[in-house]
């Protein structure tokens, strides 16, 4: 194995350079190329195809098709699971080195084609140039970290040593982990959870979003380059509803490692609680799920650093991050200014295609998503007052504006319920303490910040704001994998902490061996 210099994260193209720009609008031209191309599902280390196909769109032009896909259907997905049952024995026994090894060349294989793994970003998920660029580096983020990761949980760990005996621990992988991604970061989360379970040991059943299929399917390709054998990882395109359960309740299926909705998470939870005959473990689920993210701006902050925070913390990727700040709480003293500041700078924000750089912002995922999102700005309306945006964007694509609807009360539905698109809640908090009742008055916790130049008030947020990852003084969003372990509390998840180094252990199980020496 060769000598690894210290994980560090992958920087961001400077789009502002000409030449990045370039070669950025080459890779858009070349993928747009591609566009409608046809992807088989890959089980047991085999091409399927199916009679029923899944197209994905391209939502900034929802005429456009990006992909076309397999359907898979419940017999498939449950073949899935049996023949990554099969190859489980042959795949765990390699060398931790030589699976750490392969996941460093499918992340250097990705640095390789950056530009062109951002378009397909760009244009079947809608992110723009920036957020494609950075969900592409954290997902090469992942596999420099968790190949360095697993090598440090390789072989024997420190245990005490009692007179008279070898005493060793070692950790083992667990069996078929059955994959299950979000579309909104379609690469970087989708790669995260199938690298964790591929370089611990484990074989994989990968289903990605339907609406993000593609991305998925370049990835896998990935995989296959950079050494993984075909067999170690299935990839099964299929709507959620249909394979979904099969994958969780199969009785070979060992962990399920979700990230999502909180609506679905629950109910994989549930489903993978039962014991079917014939199984003999307990599933273990690691679910990562909603968010309804508030940064505290206290009447000490720098206004203007809280205004840009809460800026691109709320409209960035068009608010469809699980962090994304859904609830502004704002200190009464500051309060009308911060609107105002706020409103001035929203009314700016450009939206339209994603693969356009003059656009802040792009569409939202699909129709449905769109509706639901224009129906929480309709009873926005109704519970507070409407201060930008208020209703679709104009062009052929599923696009929003960014509103924000202030003087919106705790108990309303926007300040509760994921939204999970560019609108904003304000409230009026009394003062700091009201702030951080009101900001801790949810069922969800993820992430949070706090505006502040009062070092106290920022203590008493460290141990008092409830959410798996706070932030003082800049945004809510954009975790860097090492540097800040993601994953939230309470019906935000199990708290799992990607990019962490606790996270590759939920992957794994330990075994102690104690030998008496004579
Ligand atoms: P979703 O719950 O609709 O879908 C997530 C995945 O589950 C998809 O692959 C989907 O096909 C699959 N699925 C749907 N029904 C299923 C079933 N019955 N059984 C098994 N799988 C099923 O979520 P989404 O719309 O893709 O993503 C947005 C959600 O994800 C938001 O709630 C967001 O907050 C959350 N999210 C959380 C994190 C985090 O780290 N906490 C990160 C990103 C996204």
């Amino acid at each position: 194995m060769r000598e690894l210099p210290a994980f560090r994260n992958e920087p961001y193209a400077d789009f502002s350079v000409a030449e990045h720009r370039q070669a950025q609008q080459e890779a858009l031209a070349r993928v747009r190329g591609r566009f409608g191309a046809e992807y088989d599902l890959w089980i047991d280390g085999r091409r399927v195809r199916t009679e029923e196909k899944l197209k994905s769109l391209n939502p900034s032009c929802p005429t456009e098709v990006v992909g076309m896909h397999q359907r898979g259907t419940p017999e498939l997905a449950a073949r899935a699971v049996e023949t990554a049952h099969a190859y489980f024995p042959e795949w765990s026994c390699t060398p931790a080195r030589e699976r750490a090894e392969m996941l460093l060349k499918a992340g250097e294989i990705i640095r390789a084609r950056k530009a062109e793994f951002n378009g397909w970003l760009i244009y079947e998920a809608g992110k723009t140039w920036p957020e494609a660029e950075a969900d592409v580096s954290e997902a090469i983020d992942f596999c420099d970290y968790y190949a360095r990761e697993m090598l440090r949980l390789d072989g024997p760990q420190p245990v005490v040593q009692l007179p008279g005996e070898r005493d060793e621990l070692y950790y083992l992988p667990l069996g078929v982990c059955v994959v299950i991604p979000p579309w909104n970061f379609p690469l970087a989360i989708l790669v995260g959870m199938t690298t964790a379970a591929l370089v611990t040991g484990n074989t994989v059943v990968l289903k990605p979003s339907s609406d993000t299929p593609t991305i998925g399917a370049e990835f896998v390709e990935v995989l296959y380059e950079a050494g993984f054998p075909e067999k170690c990882c299935n990839f099964l395109v299929g709507s959620g509803a249909l394979v979904g359960d099969v994958l969780v309740e199969h009785p070979k299926t060992r962990l399920i490692a979700f990230t999502g909705s909180k609506e679905v998470g629950l109910r994989v939870n549930e489903l993978a609680a039962r014991t079917p005959p014939g199984q003999i473990w307990i599933k273990r689920v690691i679910a990562e799920m909603g968010g309804k993210d508030a940064i505290i701006v206290d009447r000490e902050a720098d206004l203007d650093a809280a205004v840009q925070g809460v800026l691109v913390s709320a409209y960035g990727y068009q608010g469809q991050k699980c962090s994304a700040c859904s609830r502004a709480i704002v200190d009464e003293a500051v309060y009308e200014e911060f609107l105002a500041r706020l409103t001035a700078k929203v009314q700016t924000l450009t939206v339209g295609p994603a693969d356009d750089p003059g656009n802040y912002m792009g569409p939202v995922i699909n129709e449905r998503a769109r509706r639901s999102i224009l129906d929480y700005i309709e009873t926005g309306k109704r519970e507070g007052r409407l201060l930008a945006g208020g209703g679709p964007a104009p062009g052929e694509g599923y696009f929003v504006q960014p509103t924000i609807i202030g003087d919106v009360s705790p108990e309303a539905r926007i300040f509760q319920e994921e939204i999970f698109g560019p609108v904003l809640a304000v409230t009026k908090a009394r003062d700091f303490e009201h702030a951080l009742e009101l900001a801790n008055h949810s069922e969800y916790g993820l992430t949070g910040a706090v505006y502040s130049r009062n070092r106290d008030k920022l203590e008493q947020a460290r141990r008092r704001f409830f959410v798996g990852n706070l932030y003082f003084n800049r945004k809510c969003t954009g975790a860097m994998v090492g540097a800040h372990p993601f994953g939230g509390f309470n019906l935000s998840g199990t708290d799992s902490k990607a990019g962490g180094p606790d996270y590759l252990l939920l992957f794994l199980q330990a075994k102690a061996v104690a030998e008496k020496l004579t």
